[in-house]
């Protein structure tokens, strides 16, 4: 029975920078990586517009051509790309077993995390009920549906300044809702949103509910300061709050912090189990760029390398 069960040297789960960098390296390493993608393969940056942070692109580029370059260039060097879920994992053995969506069972010697993160949500009962009909967390996705309107987006952070920016080209009126008295993104991006005419930031204010008919035909917000109640006639409402690592499925076995974010030992990417690595937004609360996201899927691959060459596995 156990015949049949695949067994490979490097199985990587993720596909965003980090999970097809760690591929790059495995596969030139001649560790024969099987990589699964998850369901959203490419990541964060395939909801993205330009991307131009990063080195080597001085003219910068779209976040899903670029992800396609990663992806062609993994493939180049003979990744085993597969476009399927993994939904569970068992870590207490030498040999790591990770199971598909299909729930077939898989043997990694090593095992490379870099599931990334995830949209966050507000929570609220409306934001549910309207999800898909008015609610989006991905303006760069779903923008163009709310050309011509007016619509909200929540947040303070680079993503929340720069989907208000990106819908303050096809919309009338963006109303940017943030918390506080300030925003957490950079001052560039900051800059471009007090620049632009069309977007109005509510400070101090939160979002009460989010209100329509079949769709959404507002959304109530009340001044966290003064306590004043205000309805936006927004039709589009994108919430824009940050992420939340992808590693529940990691919980019965590898130590991580209180958001989810895996810890991984200093200066490397080893987790608390033998061969298994972590890379990228899962493991990385601080820079969560897609630079340093590579970088860190580079060091899972050399970190894996060292540890099969040390067992004699390869
Ligand atoms: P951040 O965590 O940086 O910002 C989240 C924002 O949402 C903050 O303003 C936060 O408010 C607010 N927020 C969080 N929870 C709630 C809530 N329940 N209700 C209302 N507001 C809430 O996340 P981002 O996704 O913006 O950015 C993540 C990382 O990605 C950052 O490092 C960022 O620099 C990077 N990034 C870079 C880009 C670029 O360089 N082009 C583009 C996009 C992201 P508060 O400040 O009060 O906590």
């Amino acid at each position: 029975m156990s015949n049949n069960i695949e067994r490979h040297n490097c199985i990587i789960i993720g596909s965003g920078p980090a999970g097809y960098t760690a591929a790059v390296y495995a596969a030139r390493a001649n560790m024969k990586p099987v990589l699964f993608t998850g369901k959203e393969p490419g990541g964060q940056l395939m909801i993205t517009t330009d991307v131009e942070n990063y080195p080597g692109y001085p003219d910068g580029i779209m976040g899903p051509e670029m992800m396609e370059n990663f992806k062609k260039q993994a493939e180049r060097f003979g990744t085993d790309i597969r476009y399927e879920m993994i939904t569970k994992v068992d870590f207490s053995g030498p040999v790591h077993k990770i199971w598909t969506e299909g729930d077939t069972e898989i043997h990694g010697d090593t095992i490379i995390i870099s599931t990334g993160a995830s949209a966050k949500w507000l929570g609220l009962e409306s934001e549910q009920k309207y999800a898909n009909k008015g609610v989006s967390a991905c303006a760069v996705c779903d923008g163009f549906f709310y050309r011509g309107k007016e619509v909200a987006v929540v947040g303070g952070g680079d993503t929340a300044a720069e989907e208000a920016t990106y819908l303050a080209k096809l919309c009338p009126k963006v109303h940017m809702i943030i918390r506080r008295d300030e925003m957490r993104a950079s001052k560039i991006m900051q800059e471009r949103v007090m620049k632009t005419e069309n977007i109005v930031v509510h400070w101090n204010t939160e979002t009460e509910e989010i209100y329509g008919g079949d769709f959404v035909e507002g959304a109530r917000v009340r001044n966290n300061k003064t306590n004043e109640v205000t309805d936006l006639p927004v039709k589009g409402f994108f919430v824009a709050i940050g992420h939340k690592p992808n590693t529940d499925i990691f919980k019965d076995w590898l130590s991580m912090d209180n958001v989810g974010y895996l810890v991984t030992k200093a200066d490397t990417s080893k987790t608390n189990v033998e061969g298994v690595f972590a890379s990228g937004d899962a493991q990385d609360s601080v820079y969560r760029q897609a630079v340093t996201a590579a970088g860190t899927g580079c060091m899972a691959a050399l970190d894996a390398e060292r540890y099969l060459v040390e067992k004699g596995i390869i």
